[in-house]
């Protein structure tokens, strides 16, 4: 038995305290499958849990770190063999199950999707929980029957993780796609993902009318609050939003009007529980429907080190597009 890197949370008399330090092999949680993580990302939920700002850790100590991609290096679970190469996000990890910020990591066999061809371990986390929720949000707008031809799809937090992912994918689909930011001063960035049009967030952050001109078909929305409630009131007849964050807030101050008058549907989308086939089918959409100089565009790296000084800087809408961590 030996010891790894980790960044463990632990409770403190005001809240809870973060740090980079040694975990020992003997105090890893059940599971059967371990694995040598190569690779893990800073999401929102992360920043959360390493500043404490929310209850995202439920066992202490934890481990934080919600993402994880590396390689097998024992398994006691038959779809496994030592060298596969792995993605594991959700699932509880840096919730209730040690997580991702470690150099190792003891999971469920089942909690585990295999990485795609042509994906690298390095890829998986530019993607991330972000940007496969992203794609489970494609997959859910899908499902409703929206295509190009419908109309436009409004992406909210267009600069954040899920919304630079999103755009990406959805402009490679053909949508034509209206990204909606705080930061107008990212249009180059946003267009250069294949955004066709540009809304200043503000627009969309006022108290929401029961019904609103009817603009986009669709939406991907990862900011919550009055945002979602003016999204839906300016949904086209039969349209859908994807509501997948919370970025300004858990509320959602809106009416039946948009559903019981222009039958709009609201589409959840929990990327943590969600049913391992649903995974392996969006992981498999993400290799095919993500272009890898795009991502690679919206990606920069960090080391494990720089994850505890880099995680409030999410919560403050500071990182544009997605955060890999190297983790060896
Ligand atoms: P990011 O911080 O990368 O992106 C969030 C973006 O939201 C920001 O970049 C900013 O975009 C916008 N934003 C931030 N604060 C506000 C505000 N007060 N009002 C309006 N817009 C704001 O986070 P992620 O993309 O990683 O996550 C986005 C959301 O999705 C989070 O709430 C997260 O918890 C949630 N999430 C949910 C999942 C699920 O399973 N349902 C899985 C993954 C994420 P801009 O500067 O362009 O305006």
């Amino acid at each position: 038995m030996g010891t790894f890197k980790a960044i463990r949370i632990d409770k403190a008399d005001k809240g809870t305290t973060a740090a980079l330090t040694q975990f020992d092999d003997a105090d890893l949680m059940e599971g059967d499958v371990t694995v040598a993580v190569e690779w893990s990302t800073i999401n929102y939920k992360d920043g959360l849990a390493i500043s404490g700002k929310a209850p995202v850790v439920r066992r202490f100590p934890m481990i934080a770190g919600i993402d994880f991609a590396g390689t097998v290096i024992a398994s006691g679970n038959p779809q496994w063999t030592a060298g596969d190469k792995v993605i594991g996000n959700g699932w509880g990890m840096g919730e209730t199950h040690l997580g991702a910020y470690a150099e190792k990591v003891r999971v469920k066999g089942d909690w585990l999707v295999r990485l795609p061809d042509g994906m690298t371990t390095r890829d998986a986390m530019a993607i991330g929980t972000a940007g496969y929720t992203a794609m489970l949000s494609v997959l859910a707008l899908e499902k409703h029957g929206l295509t190009p031809k419908r109309g436009a799809i409004i992406v909210t937090g267009a600069a954040g993780g899920v919304g630079s992912v999103a755009i990406a994918i959805l402009a490679k689909l053909g949508f034509h796609v209206i990204a909606s930011t705080g930061r107008t001063s990212e249009e180059q960035y946003l267009r250069s993902l294949g955004a066709a049009e540009i809304l200043d967030r503000n627009e969309l952050t006022g108290a929401a009318k029961p019904l609103a001109k009817e603009l986009w078909a669709g939406g991907i929305d990862s900011v919550g609050s009055t945002t979602l409630a003016n999204l839906l009131s300016m949904t086209k007849y039969g349209g859908a939003i994807a509501a997948c964050g919370l970025a300004a807030g858990m509320d959602l101050p809106t009416s039946v009007a948009p559903f019981i008058l222009r039958g709009v549907c609201l589409l959840g989308i929990d990327s943590v529980m969600c049913p391992i086939e649903t995974r392996r089918r969006a992981w498999s959409r993400l290799a095919s429907d993500l272009d890898r100089s795009k991502l690679a565009e919206i990606t920069q790296e960090i080391s494990l080190d720089e994850v505890l000084s880099t995680a409030p800087s999410i919560l403050a809408g500071q990182v544009r597009g997605r955060l890999v961590v190297k983790i060896m």
